[in-house]
C-alpha cells in the first residue's frame, strides 16, 4: 500500500523495517476535558488504518500515548480546586467511553505518560550527556542548535523556529527562543513533580513523553507515527529531534502521516476557540455508522466541514442502506434469488477490487466509500432487474463484511420480531388487497404504522421495518 509521508513530501509503499510487522504510534489526547469531534477525526482514521493494516496480513502493534499530566490539567486543577490526577482519571474514563462509542478497537495498548517516568528521565539525561540538554532556571532544555536537522519534517529551520510562533516554550534563560522543555520544575507547592536526583524533581515537557514511550515500547526506530497536522511542529519535530540525538539513529521514523482539520465555518475546531462539538453529545444524537461514514467523506489529507446539520445527509444514507440490507435478508428467504444470472456476482466483484485500490492508495476513504455507495445501487438494481442470485448475494455479504471490519460504516440489520397483533394486521391488509379493497388496506396500514412500523410492498411481499 502506498501512503502519502510528511517527512520525504512524497506518496510511497509502506515497507515494514521488519517484515510482516508495522509499529503503529499516534498522539493521543490530553485528558483534560471531553473530547470533540475534531479528534475523533483523527483517532477515528487511524483505527480504520490500522485495521486495514491488519486486514492485508500485517501484525500491527498500535500504540497511544495518554497525557495525563501536563499544563492544562493543572491549571484546570488549580481553577476547579480539585486534584490534578482526579482530572486526569476522569477525562481518561470518558474518552475510553467515546472511542468504545465511535467503534474505535485498533489501538494495541494505551500508554499513560505518569507511567513512563523513569522511560522520561533516562531519555532526558542521555540528551544531557551527549550535551544536547541545559538546565535553565525553571527546568532542563534540549538545545536546538545542537541537533543539525531541526526542521527537516515541517521544513523550517531553527531560525524559522524563533519566529514566537505558538506553544513553544517560554522558559526563563533558555539559549535559543526555539529551544523546548524537557523537563519541568514545579514553580509552586499545587504543582506535581516527580523525584529525580540527576535532574532535580520535575515533571515531563510536553514532547518527551510520546519519545519515552516509543522507545521503550518500539525502540529507538520504528514504522509509522500519526497525528493531526497540527502537531507536524512543533511537536513531531520536536520527537524527532529528542529521539535522534538521544540514540544517533535516524531514521527516527520511516512514515509521518498528518490528518488534516475538521473545520467550522473555516477555522479548526478547537477546545481552545470555544467551537467545538463533543462526541458525548455527537453520540447521543447518531449512530457510530453514521459518525464514521461522514468523518470518512473527505479524504484525510482535504479538511473536513462541520456543522450541527453536517451529518444529516448520512443519517439519511444509513437508513436508505438499512433498508435496502433488510430488504435483501427478507427477499432472500422468500427465494427472490433463486435465478439464474452468472454475471451478477462478477460485477459486484468488480467494484469491490475498485474499493481495495482506493484504500491501498493513500487510504482514499472518500472514493471508497463512494465506490460502496455505487456498489449497493448496482445490488438493488440487480435484484430490481430479477438479475441477482444467491452467488451474488453471498458475494455481496462477504464484500460488506470486509468493508465493515475496517470503515465500520454499514449499521447492524437486526431481525424484527414481528409481534403478533401486527402480523395479524399485515395479514389482513393483503386479504383486502387480494380483495383489491384498497381503501380498506390504507386503513390497516395506518394502523399498522401506528403500531412504530413502516410497511414496504414488494413484488416479494410487504417487508415491515421498524420507524
Ligand atoms: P489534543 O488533545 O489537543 O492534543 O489533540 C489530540 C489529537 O487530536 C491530536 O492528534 C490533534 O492533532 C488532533 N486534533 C485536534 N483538533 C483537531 C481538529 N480540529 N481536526 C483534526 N484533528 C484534530
Amino acid at each position: 500500500m502506498k501512503i502519502y509521508n510528511t517527512l520525504t513530501k512524497k506518496v510511497e509503499e509502506i515497507k515494514p523495517r521488519e517484515a510482516g510487522k508495522i509499529n503503529l504510534f499516534v498522539c493521543g489526547p490530553t485528558v483534560y476535558d471531553f473530547i470533540h469531534i475534531g479528534n475523533a477525526r483523527t483517532f477515528v482514521f487511524f483505527d480504520a488504518f490500522a485495521k486495514y493494516l491488519r486486514s492485508t496480513g500485517l501484525d500491527v502493534e498500535y500504540v497511544q500515548n495518554i497525557t495525563d499530566i501536563d499544563d492544562r490539567i493543572i491549571t484546570k486543577a488549580i481553577v476547579e480546586k480539585r486534584v490534578w490526577s482526579e482530572i486526569a482519571t476522569q477525562f481518561e474514563k470518558t474518552f475510553i467511553a467515546d472511542m468504545a462509542a465511535l467503534g474505535v478497537t485498533a489501538v494495541s495498548r494505551y500508554a499513560r505518560a505518569t507511567e513512563h517516568i523513569p522511560q522520561v528521565i533516562e531519555q532526558v539525561k542521555k540528551l544531557r550527556d551527549g550535551n544536547h540538554a541545559y538546565q535553565a532556571k525553571d527546568g532542563w532544555y534540549f538545545d536546538v542548535k545542537t541537533f543539525k536537522d531541526y526542521g527537516k519534517l515541517s521544513g523550517r529551520s531553527t531560525e524559522m523556529a524563533e519566529d514566537g510562533v505558538s506553544r513553544i516554550d517560554d522558559g526563563v534563560g533558555k539559549r535559543n527562543k526555539a529551544d523546548f522543555c524537557l523537563w519541568k520544575f514545579p514553580l509552586s507547592a499545587d504543582e506535581p513533580a516527580w523525584a529525580s536526583e540527576d535532574l532535580g524533581p520535575g515533571r515531563p515537557g510536553w514532547h518527551i513523553e510520546d519519545t519515552a514511550i516509543t522507545e521503550h515500547y518500539f525502540g529507538p526506530q520504528y514504522d509509522i507515527h500519526g497525528g493531526g497536522q497540527d502537531l507536524i511542529f512543533p511537536h513531531h519535530e520536536a520527537e524527532i529531534a529528542q529521539q535522534e540525538a538521544a540514540s544517533g539513529l535516524e531514521p527516527f521514523v520511516r512514515y509521518w502521516m498528518h490528518v488534516a482539520f475538521l473545520v467550522q465555518q473555516g477555522g479548526k475546531m478547537a477546545k481552545s476557540k470555544g467551537n467545538f462539538t463533543t462526541v458525548h453529545r455527537l453520540t447521543e444524537q447518531y449512530s457510530k455508522e453514521t459518525i464514521r461514514q461522514y468523518l470518512f467523506s473527505a479524504e484525510y489529507r482535504s479538511p473536513l466541514e462541520f456543522s450541527d446539520e453536517a451529518l444529516e445527509p448520512f443519517k439519511t444514507a444509513q437508513d436508505g442502506l438499512k433498508k435496502s440490507l433488510r430488504r435483501m435478508a427478507v427477499y432472500s428467504k422468500r427465494g427472490a434469488f433463486d435465478v439464474d444470472a452468472p454475471d451478477s456476482a462478477e460485477k459486484l466483484s468488480a467494484i469491490a477490487d475498485e474499493i481495495s485500490a482506493a484504500l491501498a492508495d493513500n487510504f482514499n476513504t472518500a472514493s471508497a466509500i463512494g465506490l460502496w455507495s455505487g456498489l449497493v445501487s448496482q445490488a438493488n438494481q440487480l435484484i430490481d432487474e430479477k438479475k441477482f442470485d444467491s452467488k451474488a448475494y453471498d458475494v455481496f455479504k462477504n464484500i460488506a463484511d470486509d468493508i465493515n471490519a475496517i470503515l465500520g460504516i454499514i449499521p447492524e440489520v437486526s431481525q424484527i420480531d414481528i409481534p403478533s397483533d401486527v402480523a395479524g394486521l399485515i395479514r389482513q391488509r393483503e386479504e383486502k388487497r387480494a380483495g383489491l379493497d384498497w381503501a380498506g388496506a390504507d386503513a390497516l396500514r395506518k394502523d399498522i404504522e401506528a403500531k412504530g412500523y413502516t410497511l414496504d410492498d414488494t413484488p416479494y411481499g410487504p417487508i415491515l421495518s421498524e420507524t
